[in-house]
């Protein structure tokens, strides 16, 4: 099989004798049973297997202190590469509203960073974006897609499924609640509500949909106290070009709920975000 560059290079990181740590996003219920995938990450020769919930918790904290801090203003998330570039190509206007927050991939490098230093951070996910995001943190080494995993899996002959009756756990911290946040409207749901105040909740997904609310907005066709919670892909990070599912993005979300109920926690929300709504 060609692999990737990316995925000769985490090879030739393993061949060299790196201890790797993986960061797997919080999306990868759409393509991976926990047991399976971390399993299959040990056996390929990763010294850690962590999830990003930590870093979700820690970026909605500093979201909601932003929130407290300006009441009245206009915030809009920095958690997608692909929607914050739109925004700085296409609305220049708009920069100004986005928060000086890094994103769960730079707060999950630094806090994996701390627990195990001689460790090289690899992101795992959906997005081909933060192949690029995760040069602007010295703490990740390398971005992989989903499919570019299960690629690298098919090389070593690595199947997941022969761990799916073992009981793995992610290595370093965890935080209970937060599963959603991958999908349309995922922040939205996660956040502790008593620190929004009055501000209006704008959820979006999808390029174009994104340029339509951006466009108001810049047209001040929308004021007022507002949170823009988006996400460029269909559906969110779980319709993202590095997922291996073909599965319609409802089911890939209820993969996620499904999760959520099988490690013994309350879903927080059920419903697919529709564009614009708040
Ligand atoms: S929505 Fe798409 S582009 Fe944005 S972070 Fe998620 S996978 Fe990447």
């Amino acid at each position: 099989m060609n692999l990737s560059p990316d995925g000769q290079q985490l090879l030739s990181f393993l061949q060299q004798g790196n201890k790797l740590t993986a960061m797997v996003a919080p999306s990868f219920p759409v393509d991976f049973k926990k047991n399976g995938l971390i399993g299959g990450l040990k056996k390929l020769g990763f010294d850690k297997v962590c999830d990003h919930s930590v870093a979700i918790a820690e970026v909605n904290k500093l979201y909601e202190e932003l929130f407290e801090k300006e009441k009245g203003g206009i915030v809009i998330a920095a958690n997608c590469p692909t929607s914050v570039n739109l925004i700085k190509t296409r609305f220049p206007d708009l920069v100004k509203y986005l928060p000086n927050i890094p994103a769960p991939i730079g707060v999950n490098g630094r806090l994996c960073k701390k627990l195990w230093p001689e460790n090289l951070n690899i992101f795992i996910g959906p997005c081909i974006a933060k192949k690029n995001e995760a040069k602007s943190f010295p703490e990740v080494t390398l971005a992989l897609t989903y499919k570019e995993l299960k690629d690298i899996f098919a090389e070593k002959n690595i199947n997941t499924d022969d761990f799916l009756n073992s009981d793995f756990a992610f290595d370093g911290p965890g935080q209970k609640g937060v599963e959603i946040f991958p999908a349309s409207g995922g922040m939205k749901a996660t956040l502790d509500i008593q620190h929004l105040g009055c501000r209006k909740i704008i959820v979006g997904d999808e390029i174009k949909n994104l340029i339509a609310m951006f466009s108001k907005l810049q047209t001040n066709q929308e004021t007022g106290c507002l949170f823009y919670d988006i996400l460029a892909c269909p559906g969110g990070c779980i319709g993202g070009p590095g997922v291996v599912s073909a599965e319609v993005i409802n089911a890939r979300k209820q993969k996620l709920l499904d999760y959520t109920t099988e490690e013994g926690k309350k879903p927080l929300c059920s419903q697919v975000d529709t564009n614009g709504q708040s």
